[in-house]
């Protein structure tokens, strides 16, 4: 038998130890705890897997329960098989094109499938892509319709102002898009019970440096459709009258995914020849979970190419347009699940389930006596409501706060311009929101009013912070 020295003399790095992950194996859980990790800086060594997992997961109890969280238009709940799929594909960056060229086959043809749903005249031609949400989605659209105006306008851009026509009742992502792109927000207040865009004051608020209209389907401040045939009709009128031929944009993040199966013979979409894009969030009314969203273009023309970057496919070039550059593709793997899954009569019946909860609620609250109903969830299966003129012990906010007590997150908020006297309650009813859930609500209520009634008056001190809910 050799006899061995100390350290070989050859061996390149005699004082390198063994190569070890710190997630390999448990760290000694004595040692490792003689100190307790620090909150606000990376603690210095590793955790047991276990205890990491257990401090985050504790700390997490404390979130609220998302199913019972009326306030969200996100989706709560997915069947277990489109959990799995997602985890098989959660190390999937969906730009790497080239290295999963199945999940950029996935992605497309749920492009094709929309394209079809909202008729768009030759759905080979329409273009689209996937977005981590609406609000990208958003900021997409917004952008091609600026550098479509600004190529019209060449001769006075830059030093005209462009502008965007839209209703003060806009998801905040318009906002964001109008600071960002540096593009002026003309916002047509609300009047009276007009919560929404009217298609007159759109078309007045129309100029030549006007790059487009945002028509909701539907907002969510009440959950209403806005007359999006009636702007486009306006439009037409102006186009006549000063040939100004002003583009539409359909916010579609909730009733893109509604309208197709509820209400099939309005018409918003691709059927009216001025609606030039439309966005929807795969990850509200499309049923996927939050992180999917996406923007389509009636055609090619709709989408100015130098927008437009190209990503490595197999050797050739794929087109893509999107803020970010990595981005998961789990969610458009379940987007495509659930289309596969449900088909046009699954969505039919899942959103028909959904308007029925919806409708159900807000009349029973309206039964109550205590309510006045803003609207009443036949188009989004979401509602607002107040209190009734007579009600003077407590207002939406105590309503808010009280039934916050029994787990049920219901926002309060006020309206803005010109309607800021007025405060709603809003209910958003999603897949999975079952009527019998809706009737534990209905319980809750019934239980609260008798106590909110003996209020001697409205408890809400601070209202500034009761209607800081963003949209
Ligand atoms: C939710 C919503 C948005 C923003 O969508 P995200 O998917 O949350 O980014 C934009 N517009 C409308 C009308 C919405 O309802």
């Amino acid at each position: 038998m050799a006899l061995h020295k100390g350290p070989h003399e050859q061996e390149s790095a005699p004082a390198r130890r063994l190569a070890f992950n710190p997630f390999y194996g448990e760290a000694n859980p004595v040692g490792g705890m003689t100190e307790a990790p620090p909150r606000h800086r990376l603690p210095d060594g590793p955790l047991p897997p276990m205890s990491a997992y257990q401090i985050v997961h504790d700390e997490l109890m404390l979130d609220g329960n998302s199913r019972l969280n009326l306030a969200t238009f996100v989706t709560t709940w997915m069947e277990p098989q489109a959990g799995v799929l997602m985890a098989e594909c959660r190390d999937k960056n969906m730009i790497d094109k080239d290295e999963y060229p199945r999940t950029a086959e996935l992605e497309r043809r749920c492009v094709a499938m929309l394209a079809d749903l909202w008729h768009a005249p030759d759905p080979t031609a329409a273009v689209g892509c996937s977005t981590t949400g609406s609000s990208e989605a958003c900021m997409l659209a917004g952008m091609a319709l600026k550098r479509r105006w600004a190529a019209r306008n060449a001769d006075r851009y830059p030093g005209a102002r462009p502008n965007l026509v839209m209703g003060v009742n806009v998801q905040v992502c318009w906002e964001k898009f109008c600071n960002f792109w540096e593009v002026e927000a003309r916002l047509v207040p609300m009047q009276g019970d007009r919560f929404h865009l009217d298609a007159a004051s759109a078309a007045a608020l129309c100029d030549e440096n006007t790059i487009g209209v945002v028509a909701v389907l539907g907002s969510t401040f009440d959950g209403s459709y806005e007359p999006v045939a009636d702007i486009c009709a306006a439009l037409d009128d102006l186009q006549e009258r000063t040939s100004l031929d002003i583009p539409v944009h359909v916010d579609g993040a909730s009733g893109a995914m509604i309208a197709p199966f509820l209400d099939e013979d309005l018409e918003w979409d691709f059927r009216l020849p001025r609606v030039s894009s439309i966005n929807t969030s795969g990850h509200k009314y499309g049923l996927v979970y939050p992180g999917v969203g996406w923007a389509l273009w009636r055609s090619p023309a709709e989408l100015p190419e130098e927008l437009v970057f190209r990503v490595n496919y197999l050797g050739g070039d794929m087109p893509t347009f999107a803020l970010n550059f990595s981005r998961p593709g789990a969610q458009v793997v379940a987007q495509y699940y659930t289309f596969l899954r449900l088909g046009r009569e699954g969505y039919r019946t899942v959103q028909q389930t959904s308007r029925d909860v919806a409708r159900g609620l807000a009349e029973r609250i309206e039964a109550m006596g205590d309510f006045r109903l803003l609207t009443r969830g036949d188009q989004l299966p979401v509602f607002a409501f107040t209190t009734a003129p007579d009600v003077t012990a407590f207002d939406v906010f105590d309503v808010s706060r009280r039934l916050r007590e029994r787990g049920w997150l219901v926002p309060a908020y006020t309206f803005p311009a010109d309607r800021e006297d007025l405060s709603v309650l809003r209910v958003v009813c999603r897949n999975g929101f079952s009527a019998d859930l809706a009737d534990l609500l209905i319980e809750d209520l019934n239980l609260l009013l008798p106590e909110l009634r003996r209020q001697p008056g409205p408890f809400t001190h601070d209202k500034a912070a009761a209607t800081s809910f963003h949209h």
